[in-house]
């Protein structure tokens, strides 16, 4: 991509209403633009990130067995009518009606439309277990949307739902999900940990969020220190091995670890004090277990091999992937800007022509892009005519990996300077020596 065709609004100022680093970075660079209250747009450089997150979110789901499909934004009342839910969700819920004067609502989350669709076509235990999932938008009238997209009112969820027949199974399909969701945040570049966990308006018993922690977050968390380095799963993991993910799911919950609703002050006191962590966290995942909460009133039944009917076991899972923005800049930056993790970034990296217009520095440029293209990379150009100073501050600032300088002195010498931006190192060599380190 050459920047003098991109769309990179880049603002010079930092925007007064931010009160966090990864706010005032997301509007600075460019990635969103607030359109009303806690209601984004995804300008082209935020959107190339969160399409990584969400390529990464759906690799995962899809390796623990997963199935994909799209449900829409807008739901009719009648299915939360039938989960008693209508009622009960209040403000949160943007109700609307249609030219029928028939109630519809901007879906907060998808539990009775997936039973719904669950009960029109399963009908055999022959068919589960099944789990399936959207990334879907979803809508919640917030009481206080704040720190951009971190909590707006309009957001996006990857939601899954689980369906089986038996409880002992659908703690299996929770396994898969909380498996998941580990080797997610970790491709993510994130320490995320699960923490027992309230299950508010979801309803349920066996529940975890899973945490970053930061001193931004909005929740207050307590833990042992020892979630920070435990082993993240591999990508060999077999998820249709139930002991093998229950011994998963016994290892990541053998120490303590719990938002303020579940936490055990006696529990907590008992760790030695040296491995207790008391500190703020984001909630970027949250998966549950209920039972069967919706198929009991909204009657998803499956035929058993005993001939009987029997309700299904349900469990949803959740993960914000416009609030994991945010959060990765939360955990990955500097004072000059963003430095994003490779998996996600929104470039591989950026080649700055330090003279645009200057024949050998044009050259030099159009063939390292050229190359890296061609093998593959997704490169930005900086093209432009701004000064040295204010290209290599917009590069910081937008933090993709490395930088290949070419100014006209080295490229004289057929030379360029490769920068890493996470360890600031500068080395210098030939054009095709830069094209084969990055290729
Ligand atoms: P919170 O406690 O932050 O209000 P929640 O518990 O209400 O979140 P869930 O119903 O558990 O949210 O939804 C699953 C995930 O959706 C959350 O873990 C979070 O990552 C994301 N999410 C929820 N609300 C918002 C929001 N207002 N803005 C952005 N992401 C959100
Ligand atoms: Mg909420
Ligand atoms: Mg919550
Ligand atoms: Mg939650």
């Amino acid at each position: 991509m050459r920047l003098s065709r991109y769309f990179m609004p880049i603002l010079k100022e930092t925007p007064k209403e931010a009160e966090i680093v990864s706010h005032r970075l997301m509007l600075r660079t460019g990635m969103v633009r607030q359109q009303s209250q806690g209601i984004y747009s995804w300008l082209p450089l935020g959107k190339r990130v969160l399409d990584k997150v969400n390529a990464i979110i759906r690799d995962e789901q899809n390796r623990a067995g997963a199935v994909e499909l799209l449900m829409p934004t807008l739901q009719s009342a009648e299915l939360w009518q039938e989960s008693g839910r209508y009622d009960d969700y209040g403000k949160e819920m943007l109700r609307i009606k249609d030219r029928q004067d028939r109630p519809m609502l901007y879906g907060p989350t998808n539990e009775e439309m997936i039973t719904d669709i669950f009960r029109s076509s399963v009908k055999s235990y022959k068919s589960l277990p099944l789990n399936l999932y959207h990334i879907q938008l979803k809508f919640r009238d917030e009481i206080r949307p704040r720190f951009g997209t971190m909590r707006s009112r309009e957001f996006l969820m990857k939601d899954a739902y689980s369906f089986d027949w038996t409880k002992e199974a659908a703690l299996h399909s929770y396994n898969k999900m909380f498996t998941a969701y580990l080797r997610t945040f970790d491709r993510l570049g994130l320490r995320a940990i699960p923490m027992r966990a309230d299950t508010g308006p979801i309803g349920g018993n066996h529940s975890h969020e899973f945490i970053i922690l930061a001193d931004t977050g909005e929740s207050e968390v307590f833990c042992h220190k020892s979630f920070l380095n435990r082993s993240i799963p591999s990508v060999d993991t077999d998820f249709d091995d139930v002991d093998g993910l229950q011994a998963v799911f016994n290892d990541w919950t053998s120490d303590y670890a719990a938002t303020s609703e579940m936490h055990d002050e006696a529990a907590y006191d008992g760790m030695p004090e040296a491995d207790r962590i008391s500190a703020r966290g984001i909630e970027v995942g949250h998966i549950f277990y209920f039972g069967t909460k919706y198929s009991e009133p909204m009657g998803a039944k499956v035929q058993g091999p005993d001939g009987k009917e029997h309700l299904v076991h349900m469990g949803s899972y959740g993960i914000g992937p416009t609030r994991l923005v945010p959060a990765i800049i939360e955990a990955s930056h500097d004072e000059n800007g963003i430095i994003w993790p490779a998996s996600v970034a929104p470039f591989d990296g950026i080649i700055i022509n330090m003279k645009a217009g200057d024949a050998a520095c044009d050259a030099a440029c159009d063939k390292i892009y050229a190359a890296l293209g061609k093998a593959g990379k997704d490169v930005l150009l900086d093209d432009t005519d701004d000064r040295a100073g204010a290209k290599f501050a917009m590069a910081d600032l937008i933090g993709v990996p490395w930088q290949v300088i070419a100014g006209p002195r080295a490229v004289a010498n057929g030379e360029v300077e490769l920068k890493n931006r996470k360890t600031g190192e500068r080395e210098t060599m030939t054009i095709d020596a830069a094209i084969n380190r990055l290729a």
